[in-house]
């Protein structure tokens, strides 16, 4: 099967089966079918307030997405563009998406059940991390966005 990436992000690697996910509450529940890119931080102030640390997060394509439950799932838009998906019961952080990349739903990795066989490999908006927050080693780091 061709990663759906191919060409647009060249640099990462995929794994590829059957993931599930849920936020705490159950309320939102889903499973991922296909391919998963690797996970990549975003330390940026915006996710590092939403999160309550920073974002890890792997990303699909929109149509291999499944929601087995969605009750309780909401959406937080900073602005209008910048979509956060997350629970509104339990709290949990669980999405993001931009309209400028439709293609793309970044999935928080601390949702899906383990193991989950993936591995950080970015850490984005470096710059703007938290000062309490010591990144490990051999995560590609940006200062902004690669
Ligand atoms: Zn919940
Ligand atoms: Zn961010």
């Amino acid at each position: 099967m061709q990663s759906p990436f191919k060409g647009r992000r060249a640099t990462a690697r995929y794994r590829g089966c059957m993931q599930r996910g849920r936020c705490d509450c159950g309320g939102v529940s889903f499973e991922l079918d296909g391919e998963l890119r690797d996970v990549y931080n975003c330390h940026c102030v915006r996710c590092r307030r939403i999160t309550g640390h920073h974002m890890a997060a792997t990303a699909v394509r929109p149509n291999q997405v499944t929601f087995t439950a969605d009750a309780t799932l909401r959406w937080y838009d900073p602005v209008p563009s910048v979509h956060y998906g997350f629970c509104g019961t339990c709290g949990s952080t669980m999405f993001w998406k931009a309209d400028g990349d439709p293609d793309k739903l970044c999935v928080s990795a601390g949702t899906l059940d383990q193991p989950t066989g993936l591995r950080t490999t970015k850490a984005w908006w470096v710059s703007e991390a938290a000062d309490y927050h010591e990144r490990p080693s051999g995560v590609l780091e940006f200062p902004v966005e690669d």
